[in-house]
């Protein structure tokens, strides 16, 4: 195993790219997605579980860990490896992003962030040298830039005003983030949906340096379309031989369109989060397990899925324990959606790695137009 952060690419097919990011804690295979582990749990998962379902790396949340339990807490606990009882990869996040949401709470200023907590409303400053400190003390492996992320629409002064602070903060960053053999700190491009000031961020992303680049500020309400205008340029501006993060991304046809325009990592809440209200992923669309239709259904939610919930139940019985807000209703749908967006990642990898990326995405999209139609 690999002392050392880097990243490999072992197969190309048009802009898109198959490879293994080497940490000392393990490999992620790319293109990647990261389950969301805020709290130090992925919701109603095992971490052994998690793992099961093939979830290479974890993604935790900074802004959250802090106010609860405390970064310092969980050093003394061991780290957040040790804490939460996973022992592979996980990234961070700088806390930005859930700060900046804040809206009524928080005071802005060149220095960082002063803001209240959303728990118990204490004070607290978050600041880029602050968001590296607490990413340290969690163990971290991949670090975070401190940015901020302006929602959209917003007019371009703004767009650019806050770019150009999340590019002094990206230096600060890198700064207080210091060396550390092991551990690789991510840069986080801005710039909206303006062409000009995306390229502009990136040129000062690389040079300060980082060990990888993500792509923040979309997935914003800006839409589909619009998104995947963005990523028709942006991935391109940064650097080839790094990995390549989109954040808070995404739906499953959200995450393909990503992987075609050159995309390595991804995370979202959008697998859990809908599992624990009933809502699959499956190869045929999203189903809603709460709709009465299910209710004397003896088939699996989906016959070629080789999760628990698929196959050792059917969707009367996942319907009736949603319904009944049994646990093990959150637990199953959690499940299989996190299998099936790692399902969707492995067969993007091999499809990259074979050459068959078009007819994999072809069939993708047929299977899910077909899938409306047996639905209704
Ligand atoms: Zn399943």
């Amino acid at each position: 195993m690999s002392n050392t952060f880097g990243f490999s690419i072992s197969a190309r097919q048009g802009r898109a790219r198959t490879g293994v990011v080497s940490t000392p804690k393990g490999e992620i295979r790319t293109p990647a997605f990261m389950p969301v582990g805020t709290a130090a749990t992925v919701k109603a998962m095992m971490p052994e579980n998690v793992r099961a379902t093939g979830a290479d790396i974890l993604l935790g949340n900074t802004y959250h860990l802090m106010l609860r339990p405390g970064a310092e807490r969980i050093h003394n606990l061991g780290g957040l490896h040790r804490f939460m009882n996973w022992d592979r990869p996980i990234l961070t996040d700088s806390g930005g992003f859930q700060v900046m949401s804040l809206t009524d709470l928080r005071k802005l200023t060149e220095e960082g962030v002063k803001f209240r907590s959303h728990i118990d409303g204490s004070e607290h400053n978050l600041t880029p040298e602050r968001s590296m400190e607490i990413q340290k003390l969690l163990g971290s492996d991949i670090v975070m830039c401190f940015d901020e992320c302006p929602a959209l629409p917003a007019d371009r002064k703004r767009i650019e005003e806050s770019m150009q602070l999340s590019m002094r903060w990206a230096q600060r960053s890198r700064d207080a983030f210091g060396d550390r053999p092991g551990y690789a700190l991510f840069g986080i491009q801005q710039g909206g949906l303006e062409e000009d000031l995306r390229a502009q961020s990136a040129e000062a992303l690389r040079s300060i340096e980082f060990d990888g680049y993500a792509i923040g500020g979309l997935a914003v309400g800006e839409g589909q379309e619009a998104m995947f205008g963005c990523l028709d340029y942006a991935p391109g501006q940064l650097p080839e031989d790094k990995p390549r993060y989109l954040m808070g991304v995404g739906k499953p046809d959200d995450i393909v369109g990503a992987v075609q325009r050159g995309v390595d990592m991804f995370d979202c809440v959008l697998p859990s989060r809908s599992g624990r209200t009933g809502q699959a992923q499956t190869r045929m669309g999203a189903i809603n397990l709460r709709n009465a239709r299910h209710k004397d259904d003896p088939r699996p939610l989906d016959a070629e899925c080789s999760c628990p919930a698929c196959a050792n139940y059917s969707r009367a019985y996942l319907h009736h324990v949603i319904k009944s807000q049994e646990i093990i209703g959150s637990m199953l749908l959690t499940w299989h959606n996190l299998h099936y967006y790692q399902e969707l990642m492995a067969g993007l990898r091999g499809a990259i790695a074979g050459g068959t990326l078009d007819d994999f995405v072809t069939r993708f999209h047929a299977r899910r137009a077909e899938g409306d139609l047996e639905i209704l």
